[in-house]
């Protein structure tokens, strides 16, 4: 494939996928976007502490091959002002696994959220945020250590759909009219008006991806969380279409909460995967209480974004929190916060969230050698007070450094 800005690395390998499994060179082209407002110093920090640790941990025997893609302001600049260009979308495709940095998105106007669009250009359907209490990070938790969740967060529908009508437009006014006149239904004048479309296929296809993941991992349970309590047709729906999958598909992995009751006298079988389901409000209330309770988590686009936050907040914030989206084979690794602006090229923000969604994204690649060690030399540099200002305002005494200086100062402990 020819490309007109993109330069794929000679000198590497593509990932392939054959017999439904990835298939990894030791010289794998990994595509990378560096993103707007601080993505350029979390990528370059980043990059330094991914290729330092694959050095230290194969010793020359395996090397990442580079391949710079364009979304966004850079993107805007090289593709005349297109900051979503087809051959980005083209060459994820092509290389199977990349890594993104954030995004601007305006509000309430402009052009439509990048990271929505790719998600949903990709169909990359499901979002997945591990929130694991790491030693030494500061929490506002009693008992952080409790939190080792992985959020599997649906991420082609719901809200995000953006099938939204604007209050006063004629395509606002017609599907009112249409509401009110056939359907029987009413809302004040004027309402903007949005859909939100929660499907079958849609929900299965993620709670799938939930229930393996469990049963890979070893985790105890998947709550599949939902506010179906008010919306029964799409949030009531998908918790419904998730029992019947792990019925229909997993029936000799899984048990429910009644089974647990009915049939195991509430104690656990061995070796079985628990399936539950919480109403999202209480959900965030068991967050912050019992947080142990819970290990997978399976929801729809809405509430898992929320949700990925505010636990995301309990274990050292925005500035660490990783993440993926992920299709079948496809995935595109990304730190899970926002471009933060006010901070923009002034080398002083947290690394951490980028460089973990690496981690993440080597285990994806079967490379588990380099996510131990970036994890490991993490806990040493933050273990000895070495942080970045998100964390050095939350912990006395700490040595605050620039991110480039938390890169050093990791790679140096490695
Ligand atoms: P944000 O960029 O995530 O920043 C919010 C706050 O989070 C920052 O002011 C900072 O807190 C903290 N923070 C974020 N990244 C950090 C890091 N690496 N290290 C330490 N602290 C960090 O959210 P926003 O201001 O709401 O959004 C800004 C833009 O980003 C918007 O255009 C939004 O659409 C976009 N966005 C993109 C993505 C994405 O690309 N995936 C995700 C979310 C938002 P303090 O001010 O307390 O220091």
């Amino acid at each position: 494939m020819s490309y007109r800005h993109i330069k794929i690395p000679e000198s590497g390998q593509k990932i392939t996928v054959s017999n439904d499994q990835l298939q990894v060179p030791d010289n794998p082209i990994l595509g990378f976007v560096e993103g707007d407002g601080i993505g350029p110093d979390i990528n370059r920090a980043a990059m330094r502490i991914w290729d330092a640790t694959v050095e230290k941990a194969y010793g020359g025997r395996r090397k990442v091959h580079w391949a710079e893609l364009y979304l966004g302001e850079k993107a805007g600049e090289m593709y005349e002002g297109d900051y979503f260009p087809a051959e980005t979308l083209d060459a994820i495709r092509d290389l199977i696994v990349a890594i993104k940095g954030p995004l601007t998105t305006p509000v309430g106007g402009g052009f439509r959220s990048l990271n929505v669009s790719l998600r949903q250009e990709l169909d990359l359907y499901a979002c997945v945020r591990p929130l694991t209490y790491i030693e030494g990070v500061p929490s506002p938790m009693k008992k952080p250590e409790d939190i080792d969740i992985v959020i599997f967060r649906e991420n082609t529908e719901d809200v995000y759909c953006g099938i939204e009508f604007k209050s006063g437009s004629p395509e606002n006014k017609k599907l009112a009219k249409f509401l009110r006149e056939e359907m029987g239904v009413d809302f004040f004048e004027d309402a903007g008006l949005g859909i939100k479309p929660i499907s079958a296929f849609g929900s299965r296809r993620l709670i799938r991806k939930a229930i393996q993941y469990a049963i890979d991992h070893n985790r105890t349970s998947v709550t599949l969380v939902h506010k179906g309590n008010i919306m029964k047709f799409t949030e009531g729906a998908f918790r419904n279409w998730g029992y019947e999958l792990a019925r229909e598909e997993f029936a000799d992995a899984t048990i429910t909460e009644d089974d647990l009751w009915s049939k195991y006298d509430g104690q656990m079988p061995e070796g079985k995967v628990l399936i539950k389901d919480r109403i999202a409000d209480i959900t965030f209330q068991l967050m912050l209480l019992r947080p142990a309770e819970f290990d997978v988590l399976a929801t729809t686009n809405l509430n898992g974004d929320y949700l990925s936050d505010a636990l995301a907040a309990e274990v050292g914030g925005m500035g660490i929190a990783p993440g993926a989206n992920m299709a079948d084979h496809m995935a595109v690794f990304e730190a899970t916060h926002g471009t933060a602006p006010k901070y923009a090229n002034q080398n002083k923000v947290n690394p951490s969230s980028l460089m973990f969604s690496g981690a993440m994204m080597f285990d994806y690649i079967g490379w588990g050698e380099v996510s131990a060690r970036i994890t490991a030399a993490f806990k040493k540099t933050v273990g000895e007070g070495i942080v970045t200002y998100d964390f050095a305002r939350q912990m006395e005494g700490a040595t605050e450094v620039s991110t480039s200086g938390f890169a050093d100062a990791l790679i140096e402990r490695l």
